[in-house]
């Protein structure tokens, strides 16, 4: 087999004894493939749980979950980091600044929300500004998700295209466009289905569309801990995921049950153990920045 034909001739065969007779050249390879396989070995990523915000409800109704059916009434409001030898990943963007060092009465109407400290300054406390941060992406744009959008605009926000659509549409529930007006002139790079961020399978974003029409959740494939997947709203409680139950206000009911469906066949596939972004009590037991999970 010929491959090149002018000058020497390059047969296949000539080029394999040149190879091996040439030490040089194959010590060259021998290091190419020790940089390769170490940077493979190396890209292990980091992934850092912020608490960004509770909320107290009265109920879980709107949730479609009965009184009797759960005695949950507060839910965690998380943010989180993943760090990977190619970049970093910030995942939700917690509840809206306004809410921080908020004391509302106890027996204010509706959910009573609580946020201790701004995402942006808990990323500052690690010595993170947002251009330390090289793709952004929302689980969706509720206002307890995109608490932080604005401020994380210089980045690139990775975005399913449906989500993008809606995004400024009026008289979405529990959609603030102004919290993320900023993504307007930002660079969003819009997906359609999952997506490998890094581009070696150990951090994708998976469609669940259902709760919101671009709705998607995150897999994490972590070195020690084990696959992580980031619920996103696919579920708001465990009695949610238990008894199957989609929210009244979701945009799409039917879609919700494929996505949780595809959530369990993922599950099984992957072995990931499930975090239900808003479960207060798993929150409890999970060590939060600058502590990681690796
Ligand atoms: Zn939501």
């Amino acid at each position: 087999m010929r491959v090149k034909d002018s000058g020497d001739q390059y047969t296949y065969a000539n080029l394999v004894q040149r190879l091996f007779s040439n030490p040089g050249i194959v010590m060259k390879y021998i290091a190419l493939g020790f940089l390769l396989f170490s940077l493979h070995a190396t890209a292990n990523p980091k992934l850092y749980v912020f608490d960004c915000g509770s909320a107290h409800l009265d109920s879980l109704e709107m949730f479609n979950i009965k009184p009797e059916e759960s005695d949950v009434r507060e839910l965690f409001i998380p943010c989180y980091v993943i760090e990977h030898d190619a970049g970093r990943l910030f995942w939700d963007g917690g509840l809206p600044a306004t809410v921080v060092g908020n004391e509302p009465p106890e027996d204010a109407p509706g959910p009573v929300m609580r946020y201790e400290r701004w995402i942006i300054d808990q990323l500052a406390d690690m010595g993170l500004s947002p251009a330390d941060i090289t793709y952004a992406a929302y689980s969706h744009l509720h206002f307890d998700h995109a608490g932080a959008a604005n401020q994380l605009a210089e980045n690139t926000v990775i975005m399913q295209q449906a989500e993008w659509d809606t995004a400024f549409e009026e008289g979405h529930e529990f959609v603030d466009p102004t919290l993320f007006a900023g993504l307007k002139s930002a660079n969003v790079k819009l997906i359609e289905g999952d997506y490998d961020v890094f581009g070696d399978g150990s951090v994708r974003l998976i469609s669940t569309p259902g709760h919101t029409p671009g709705h998607q959740s995150l897999l994490v494939m972590l070195e020690n801990t084990g696959p992580v997947m980031l619920s996103g709203d696919l579920y708001h409680t465990r009695a949610n995921r238990e008894l199957r139950r989609v929210p009244t206000f979701n945009y799409n009911a039917e879609q919700t049950l494929q996505s949780m469906d595809k959530m369990d066949a993922l599950l099984a596939e992957t072995g990931a153990t499930l975090w239900i972004g808003h479960d207060k009590a798993l929150a409890d037991t999970l060590k939060k920045a600058p502590a990681y999970y690796d």
